[in-house]
């Protein structure tokens, strides 16, 4: 029903060498599936090196952020016109790492949504609760609130296309996976949240799960109903680890 995707968070990792290994190692190995949207989202400035790689390939190329703002005094910020200049078909917002390091809130996310939207790319919205707010017994509370935030702004006719990723916090980059079940719990809540702005978009909307997902996790997590394949960090860095979740996902 729904189509599965899985996108590969680079973050700041990699070089020009590092990452013509890796594209080509993704290109050369991935069999024709057309059953799960891939794409790779290198940092900025190697986005048009992985569009020129990526050319006439089913993978697809995402960006890690973007600005809300179309263009002007923003020093150090990408517009979605320039991303999208060099084939950006999805953008990462809300990225805890943004929300923590980078100060980002709620409101500001939901400008970028807006911007990312406008632009015609894909919003993928990050949400998800630290441990703290988890052993709080917040965790619905947490991710309800991240994900109004952006249901507020969001237009009937385009919501249907949003991807959301639910990253609990305390899952990313330390090896700890949320349970297939603890997963499945907070997706089904998310899509009950979408359900009550739009049922039909809510059915359509895909909903991934990210948090140290490697090539063991990923087929139990992805086997579960409400969960539409996987925003993956660190195994996205290597071709094999990577492959073998777009195949759990397949
Ligand atoms: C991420 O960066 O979104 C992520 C889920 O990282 P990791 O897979 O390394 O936990």
């Amino acid at each position: 029903m729904r189509k599965s995707i899985v996108a590969g968070n680079w973050k700041m990792n990699g070089n020009l060498a590092a990452n013509a290994e890796l594209v080509t190692g993704l290109l050369s190995t991935r069999s024709g599936s057309d059953n799960v949207d891939v794409l790779v989202c290198p940092p900025a400035v190697y986005i048009p090196q992985v569009a020129a790689l990526l050319q006439d390939s089913n993978i697809s190329l995402g960006a890690q952020n973007a600005s809300a703002f179309e263009k002007g005094a923003y020093t150090g910020d990408l517009s979605l016109s320039m991303l999208a200049e060099f084939g950006v078909q999805y953008v990462i917002l809300g990225h805890s790492e943004r929300r923590a390091l980078f100060g980002e809130d709620d409101a500001q996310v939901a400008d970028k949504f807006r911007a990312v939207v406008a632009a015609g790319v894909t919003p993928i919205v990050c949400i998800g609760e630290t441990l703290q707010e988890r052993q709080a017994g917040q965790t619905l509370d947490v991710v309800s609130r991240q994900l109004r935030a952006v249901l507020d702004v969001a237009d009937k006719a385009t919501l249907a296309n949003a991807v959301v990723a639910y990253e609990p916090v305390w899952a990313i980059g330390t090896g700890l996976t949320a349970t297939p079940e603890q997963a499945q719990e907070v997706h089904q809540a998310l899509r009950a949240l979408i359900a009550e702005y739009d049922a039909a978009a809510a059915l359509k909307v895909r909903i991934l799960y990210g948090g140290s997902v490697t090539a063991d996790s990923a087929a139990q997590l992805f086997g579960k109903p409400d969960i539409d394949g996987g925003l993956v960090g660190g195994a996205s860095l290597k071709a094999k680890d990577f492959l073998a979740i777009c195949s759990a996902a397949a």
